[in-house]
């Protein structure tokens, strides 16, 4: 970052320190100011444009390097759900788009999993200890399913809060074996480190669904996944379902 800005402002400079004693050079000349030959003249005017160059231009540079740091983490702020740090759900769709188009199989069959995780009976864990605490849980069911999916080999793997208590993840390149893998490493994850939070020790579990194979979009593969998360509430909850 400093280099380039140094880069920046020298080369800037330099441009400006150019131009400026042309101009000025010519001015002089014309004005009939004819002590010093026209070389002379040029020198100088370059000289006193090198030096003061930076003082003018440095503060510019700078303002633009801030102004440009500033819309990047405006960007990453619009992509990420404050409460988890997890993407929100735009960010997952744009990402999700983009790792299937470099997935095994891409433009026409990229294969990839779909993991639909629903926190179970949120309602009533919101109910019991309040709002504040169920916001505590949610960003630390966020944490348990990155931390799971890194343990189990799934670094790479997009996770996102698609709303309320519902969470998404994409595995690209992961088959049905890999895909039941990981959603048991999430659901063994989060059984095995409880929240403790303010008193309250809160043995979150979720319910996943699970599809893996290939598709050309996200939004089959969601529906489908969504309907293994039903299939797996129904089957006593704190599991998988593919
Ligand atoms: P199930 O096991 O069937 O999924 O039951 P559930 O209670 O988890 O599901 P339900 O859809 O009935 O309730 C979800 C609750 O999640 C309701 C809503 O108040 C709560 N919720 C949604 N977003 C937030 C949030 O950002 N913070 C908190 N604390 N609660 C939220
Ligand atoms: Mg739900
Ligand atoms: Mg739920």
């Amino acid at each position: 970052m400093l280099r380039r800005m140094a880069l920046y402002t020298a080369g800037l400079t330099l441009l400006v320190a150019v131009l400026a004693s042309g101009l000025i050079g010519l001015l002089f000349l014309a004005s009939g100011v004819q002590r010093a030959g026209p070389v002379q003249v040029m020198l100088f005017c370059a000289a006193v444009c090198l030096i003061l160059a930076p003082f003018v231009l440095g503060p510019l540079v700078l303002l633009a390097l801030r102004l440009r740091e500033l819309s990047e983490r405006l960007r990453q702020a619009a992509l990420t759900d404050p409460l988890t740090g997890v993407a929100n759900r735009r960010a997952f769709f744009e990402r999700a788009e983009r790792l299937l188009d470099d997935a095994p199989g891409a433009p026409t069959h990229p294969r990839f999993a779909v993991l639909m995780i629903d926190v179970d009976r949120f309602k009533s864990l919101n109910d019991r200890l309040g709002h504040e605490v169920g916001d505590a849980a949610l960003a630390h069911v966020a944490g348990r399913i990155v931390d799971s999916l890194a343990r189990a080999g799934e670094g790479g793997a997009l996770v996102a809060r698609l709303g309320g208590e519902e969470f998404a993840v994409v595995l690209p390149g992961v088959g049905p074996p890999g895909a039941e893998l990981a959603a048991e490493a999430v659901c063994r994850g989060l059984r095995s480190a409880p929240l403790v939070h303010r008193g309250h020790r809160i043995e979150a579990t979720v319910s996943i669904g699970v599809w893996a194979g290939a598709s050309a979009g996200i939004d089959g593969p969601l529906g489908a996944a969504d309907r293994a998360v039903y299939a797996a509430k129904a089957a006593g909850r704190d599991r998988w379902v593919l």
